[in-house]
């Protein structure tokens, strides 16, 4: 259930059940940027994506032994390959630096992150790297780095995503993602107010929808008589 308030700019947040647990999200805006957190003040963002991209299908897994496509041997497919079309754009799956941007062999033109609580994220077989992208760059969720292609050893367009956590390559759809960053501490205390101005503004709304439904059903029942 979505309820906005008087300044929709300014308030928003959302209440939903799912399966029996409940969810809350808080609109709150940082420094002119707005951000999601939940009453405690928790980022609802993931750390990093689980698919840069928007992908059809995924085409191989992550496999420590994968009979390659192309070479008919067993290797292990330390990423996950996310079919799309050339040209389809792919997006940094976190926040970081850029720490490589270029040819890499087998693995074509790529791109690799780093993020914080050391992790780092690959981007291969990429048609065309974004411009600007380079050794150094710092990057945002979601901005574009470059553009799906088949560059290197591929059989057809797609993304190998790769995800290392301290120099270990991860599964990334198993990854267990960290959470983006809490509110600061400096803005907690305006936080909660926040909070709790929002949650009695939503308890006096629901109070009104209360008394309008209430007051049509006196109505219907006044018609029918
Ligand atoms: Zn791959």
């Amino acid at each position: 259930m979505i309820m906005p308030s008087r300044d929709m700019a300014k308030y928003f947040a959302a209440e939903f059940v799912n399966n029996g647990k409940r969810f809350e999200a808080y609109r709150y805006e940082l420094n002119g940027r707005a951000y999601y957190f939940d009453s405690k003040g928790r980022s609802l963002k993931k750390a990093l994506m689980r698919a840069p991209l928007r992908f059809r299908y995924i085409s191989s897994g992550f496999s420590y032994r994968r009979k390659h496509p192309i070479l008919k041997i067993f290797r292990p497919h330390l990423g996950v390959d996310y079919a799309a079309p050339t040209g389809t754009p792919v997006s940094a799956a976190g926040n970081g630096t850029v720490k490589y941007a270029g040819w890499k062999g087998h693995y074509g033109k790529c791109v690799i992150i780093r993020h914080p609580n050391g992790y780092e994220t690959y981007y291969g077989h990429l048609s065309r790297i974004k411009r600007g992208i380079r050794r150094g760059v710092r990057v945002v969720q979601g901005q574009i780095i470059g553009y799906v292609g088949m560059t290197g050893m591929a059989t057809g367009p797609h993304l190998d995503y790769r995800v290392k956590k301290y120099g270990k390559f991860i599964n990334p759809l198993r990854m267990r993602v960290p959470r983006d960053r809490p509110v600061p501490k400096k803005y907690m205390a305006d936080f909660k107010r926040y909070v709790a101005q929002t949650n009695s503004l939503i308890a006096s709304l629901k109070e009104q929808q209360k008394q309008l439904y209430a007051s049509r059903a006196v109505n219907r029942d006044l018609r029918k008589d």
